[in-house]
């Protein structure tokens, strides 16, 4: 029955609900019930967590499009200029991308790529590739976004601005943080970094750290993506 691949996409979307229905329920849970009725409380997690025994896939973000917008760029319009494979940071949180001179490199903020809109990713790109251009022309003589800036950026289809807008406020929202019981394995996803979870396995967990991340829907291999 679910072989064909159309029933495979309605599956992962299906189960995609649930999970939010679950992980919202299994949220509301925790912040109003008592300790008294924390029976209830261990049926809702074990609820959630038995549907992490799917053990979504993590990956790293890949920026693949974004080497082949940037080469695509710089081929039409800086064939001489080769630069090394962007960077991605998940350490960027106001900056949401950079060029860095001294290496020929630009970095992407992961936020941004597994959370951004498509032409908003492509107008931070630009804009580096842009500083890139200007910097193989120029040198660092030019102040950064002046004259010579405006110009490459009218040039290679970036808003020859300062700033890139880009409205980030509901990323927050999508990003989950996500553990692993040393015991059995199995991931768990929770929406805030919290001290103690317990496990199916009965095992209680304080994690040390939670790994930030956000669903893949870009299609990336992973069903959650590191930020
Ligand atoms: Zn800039
Ligand atoms: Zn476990």
């Amino acid at each position: 029955m679910f072989s064909g691949a159309g029933a495979t996409v309605i599956s992962f979307s299906v189960r995609k609900t649930i999970l939010r229905v679950v992980d919202q329920a299994a949220e509301l849970a925790q912040v109003t019930l008592a300790p008294e009725r924390a029976g209830l409380v261990s049926v809702v997690e074990s609820r959630q967590l038995a549907f992490d025994l799917e053990q979504r896939p993590v990956a790293k973000p890949t920026a693949a499009n974004v080497d082949l917008l940037i080469k695509a760029t710089l081929d039409t319009h800086e064939p001489e200029l080769e630069l090394p494979a962007v960077r991605v940071s998940g350490r960027m949180r106001r900056t949401l991308g950079s060029y860095m001179p001294s290496r020929k490199q630009i970095a992407i903020s992961s936020r941004l790529l597994a959370m951004g809109e498509d032409d908003d990713i492509r107008q931070v790109v630009l804009h580096e590739v842009a500083h890139a251009i200007v910097h193989a022309r120029w040198g660092s003589k030019p102040s950064a976004h002046g004259r010579e800036f405006r110009l490459v950026c009218n040039e290679i289809g970036a808003k020859p601005r300062r700033y890139v807008d880009v409205a980030t406020a509901q990323w927050g929202s999508q990003v989950r943080y996500l553990s692993k019981c040393g015991h059995c394995n199995v991931l768990i996803v929770r929406k805030r970094r919290v001290n103690s979870v317990r496990c199916i396995c009965g095992l209680k967990l304080y994690p040390k750290s939670w790994r930030a991340v956000a669903p893949a829907e870009r299609g990336t291999d992973g069903d959650w993506v590191m930020l």
